[in-house]
């Protein structure tokens, strides 16, 4: 067995590059193959936020802590709080991060292709789009 302890992988600064904000990521696992798994803990500060992207297998949000967004292009922002879990279709834009004045914390899962191919990336999502009213909760 192959347990990664804790204190031998650091927090890690999300990249500017993908990110809008303070954002820190742990890892959980990055699976070996013929695993495809990828699992992190992700910490959006408020404000905090991915740029647009899609994941080729789609992704499942788990909310730990706080309160959340999370926005499938062409719909309606969502609130996340602790409990929600968010599924992310195949090759769909989207963004998630925290809620203006929240930290936010989810579990992020996904699985890569056959080939390996990861998360797609693409531009960062603007204070316009981000600051919109979610959908009221049912
Ligand atoms: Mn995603």
């Amino acid at each position: 067995m192959d347990i990664k302890r804790a204190n031998s992988r650091p927090t890690k600064v999300a990249p500017e590059a993908n990110f809008t904000g303070h954002v820190m990521q742990d890892a959980i696992i990055v699976g070996e193959a013929p695993s495809r798994m990828r699992a992190s803990s992700v910490t959006f500060t408020p404000g905090g936020r991915t740029a647009w992207h899609s994941h080729p297998v789609g992704q499942t949000l788990y909310c730990l802590v706080g309160v959340g967004r999370v926005q499938l292009e062409g719909e309606q922002v969502q609130e996340l709080h602790p409990g929600d879990t968010a599924v992310i279709p195949p090759d769909t834009r989207h963004w998630h991060g925290s809620a203006p004045d929240r930290l936010f914390t989810h579990l992020a899962m996904s699985e890569t292709t056959d080939s390996g191919a990861g998360t797609e990336w693409f531009e960062k999502v603007s204070d316009d789009d981000y600051v919109k009213t979610p959908e009221a909760i049912a």
